[in-house]
């Protein structure tokens, strides 16, 4: 009977260990073609080169154990899914949520703009 390896956060909270995949153009892993719906129909985007943030070097995204189990290894390119400490401790990481931190900040309304411009739509409601 097959089974199934998923690593587990060392942390003893349960949770599992999701990795970050880099785009690399000299990555040594290649994700899937994957069938998108657009506007157009449905689009093919075709698989990048990726890697591992904390194991640049493997080849895989799941092998074959001696006894007849796979060892998968959970992976995202989305920062904010990745839970594993080592690729969170990468530099490219870190910049990866700065970005999106700063990306929600500029996404933010500034505190007293709604209040500015509801004041501007009375003004010219008056006028109207
Ligand atoms: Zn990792």
């Amino acid at each position: 009977m097959r089974y199934v390896e998923i690593k587990r956060l060392p942390d003893g909270s349960g949770r599992v260990r999701v990795h970050w995949i880099v785009p690399d153009q000299n990555g040594p892993l290649l994700t899937s073609t994957s069938a998108v719906p657009s506007d157009q129909g449905i689009k093919l985007t075709p698989g990048i080169r990726v890697r591992i943030a904390c194991l640049p070097r493997q080849d895989t995204f799941s092998e074959l154990t001696s006894d007849n189990g796979v060892k998968l290894t959970l992976r995202s390119d989305d920062p904010r899914a990745v839970t594993c400490p080592e690729c969170q401790k990468t530099s490219e990481y870190q910049a990866a949520r700065r970005l999106i931190e700063e990306i929600n900040q500029a996404a933010s309304v500034p505190e007293g703009v709604n209040e500015e411009a509801a004041d501007l739509a009375s003004v010219n409601k008056d006028r109207g």
